[in-house]
């Protein structure tokens, strides 16, 4: 993606609480320099491809949400991580410029604030609760993915297919779900008929509706009851923007006391 041509100053008004990571840390950041907003609005766009240097830290806000995923070799995708308002899309703890492992991609629509590198550093120089919230969030990142490992490889397909769902509908809070059953069966490696039987049978079972591009969440707790418990939920508690929750359930990021 050309940042030059998409990084525009913040002209939108911003709320930092749509992003809680940004909303314990956005002061400082501002504080610290420039920040950008991209309006990203065409879905399935690349921000940063696998092995791109990143410059920037990416925040998405409010139901926008952005896809982590691994490329192979043979340009076969699996989708490894979802970034949305409770986090950042940050290549490296150290805030360097570093290649990216996975290509980030927009899942749903939305804006999203991008810090130069440069400016999380300086923020991170300067307060001390910046660099406790940057690095208990990068701890949280390697929780969760190490969660996810071990349940791809316990947990079965219907399980995890509907973890996925709630955990876009948790952070879009749209029961719409912009996606296919052939994007679906890509993302997790398996066949369009496999996936269209899990998909037929939920929707035989008023889990799900679907339409064309879509799928509609129709019975939250049944969905919920089909998923594994890897959950990653997160929430803010106590007097924003005091506490932050660590996605995939890590715990409680404590930014300030
Ligand atoms: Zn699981």
């Amino acid at each position: 993606m050309d940042f030059n041509r998409k990084l525009s100053v913040m002209l939108y008004d911003i709320d930092r609480a749509d992003n809680l990571l940004l909303g314990a840390i956005g002061e400082a950041l501002t504080e610290s320099g420039a920040l950008y907003c991209l309006d990203c609005s065409q879905i399935g766009e690349t921000l940063i491809d696998a092995g791109e240097s990143a410059r920037y830290a990416l925040f998405p806000t409010g139901g926008a949400l952005l896809s982590g995923q691994i490329v192979f070799e043979d340009g076969a995708t699996i989708e490894a991580a979802l970034i949305g308002r409770e986090g950042v899309v940050l290549s490296s703890a150290a805030m360097h410029p570093a290649p990216s492992i996975a290509r980030i991609s927009v899942l749903h629509g939305g804006h999203i604030v991008a810090a130069p590198l440069s400016v999380m550093r300086r923020a991170c120089e300067r307060a001390e609760h910046v660099r406790l919230a940057v690095s208990q969030y990068c701890d949280g990142v390697v929780r969760a993915l190490m969660r996810a490992t071990a349940c791809a490889s316990t947990h079965t397909l219907e399980q995890r297919v509907a973890r996925r769902l709630l955990s876009i509908h948790a952070r879009t809070q749209q029961t719409a779900i912009a996606t296919t059953q052939e994007h679906l069966a890509g993302l997790f490696g398996v066949g369009r008929s496999y996936m269209n039987r899990i998909l037929s049978v939920w929707r035989a079972q008023g889990v799900i509706l679907r339409s064309r591009g879509a799928l509609h969440i129709q019975n939250l707790r049944a969905l919920q009851r089909l998923a594994c418990a890897c959950g990653d939920d997160f929430q803010i508690a106590g007097p924003a923007p005091a506490t932050v929750f660590a996605p995939n359930g890590a715990g409680p990021l404590v930014v300030r006391e």
